[in-house]
């Protein structure tokens, strides 16, 4: 019910203004986004990879109806690939892309769009060593996803699809992507999905998320393990060892701000530990869903609000 509303609440125009306006919003928005702009980002990746973890940063963004929004969200992409350049820090980074956030949501011609934008990225990134992975969104947005990822993965085989358990499709996806050189982030999907298209209550989605990572982790490819759960974690250390994995072969991956002790602990174990890195001024939408996920943090952000 209440991961419901939220996920209702994070499309909704009037709640988004005023969970923007309330003062204290932003010390607990900082948990989940690493700043507002590019240079506290730079930081955030600096102090990751100096605790022995890397970084795929997602310039935050997502449904845009506007082309020349597209096109903005993807000079940012561009600014932040100079930075990390000029920086000397490209080096093992990834990108995120949300396909909507580059037009795939336009009404006209977005799948084309996105597909441009996101290759311009990719062309950067690639030149400076850096990989690119495409998110996954509302279900409506799967097939798109997945046939613009086959484009661009004839310039850019590294390019990396993320697959949601809880769709009833994941399972048949990862088998078709479990191929050689195939990078696949298998996350268990953070949207608001009608039954027939996605398992509901999380027992169901733990299984099916059990389900594909045994496709994954029994195929050619290279599984990102992107979740929090212990349980997931566990199940995903006993698959490396019966498919006779090595630690190169896989990685896990966390978004920033959660369980940052046991993402150090994976690291120390020396497994590749990749932290989803959110920055930017469009928070609303990623940070509904962090609400959504763990009812703890709605009562820390609503005592906050009712101590005001
Ligand atoms: P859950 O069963 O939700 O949680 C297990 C435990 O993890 C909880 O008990 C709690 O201890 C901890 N935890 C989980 N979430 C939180 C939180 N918000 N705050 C504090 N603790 C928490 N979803 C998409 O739909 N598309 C994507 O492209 C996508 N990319 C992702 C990339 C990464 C690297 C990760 C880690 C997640 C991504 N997600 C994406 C989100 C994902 O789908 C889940 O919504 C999210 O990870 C919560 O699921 P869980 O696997 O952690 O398990």
């Amino acid at each position: 019910m209440l991961r419901t509303a939220l996920l209702a609440a994070s499309r909704s125009p009037q709640i988004r203004t005023m969970v923007e306006k309330f003062p204290l919003t932003h010390a607990i928005v900082d948990r989940f986004v690493a700043g507002d702009a590019l240079d506290p980002a730079i930081a955030a990746y600096k102090e990751l990879i100096a605790t022995g973890r890397t970084v795929t940063f997602d310039h935050l963004g997502e449904d845009t109806l506007d082309v020349s929004q597209a096109t903005a969200t993807t000079d940012a992409y561009l600014l932040l690939l100079k930075a990390l350049e000029e920086n000397g820090i490209a080096a093992g980074a990834d990108v995120s892309i949300k396909l909507t956030a580059v037009g795939q949501s336009l009404p006209v011609d977005g799948e084309k769009i996105a597909l441009e934008n996101a290759h311009r990225i990719c062309e950067a990134a690639a030149k400076i060593g850096i990989t690119a992975s495409l998110d996954a969104e509302d279900h409506t947005m799967a097939d798109g996803q997945l046939s613009i990822a086959r484009d661009l993965r004839v310039d850019f085989p590294s390019v990396a699809v993320v697959v949601q358990a809880y769709l009833r499709r994941a399972e048949g996806d990862c088998r078709d992507l479990a191929h050689a050189g195939s990078r696949v982030r298998l996350c268990k999907g953070a949207y608001k999905e009608p039954e027939s298209v996605a398992f509901q209550g999380k027992h169901d989605v733990d299984l099916a998320y059990v389900r594909a990572l045994k496709v994954l982790m029994a195929g050619d490819g290279y599984p990102q393990v992107a979740t929090h759960d212990p349980n997931m974690i566990k199940i995903a250390g006993q698959l490396v060892e019966w498919n006779n994995r090595t630690k190169d072969s896989f990685e896990y991956q966390m978004l920033y701000g959660i369980r940052p002790e046991e993402q150090l602990r994976l690291a120390a174990e020396g497994n590749t530990m990749r932290i989803y890195l959110a920055y930017g001024q469009e928070w609303y939408g990623y940070f509904m869903r962090r609400l959504a996920e763990r009812p703890a943090n709605l009562t820390f952000f609503l005592r906050a609000m009712a101590t005001r």
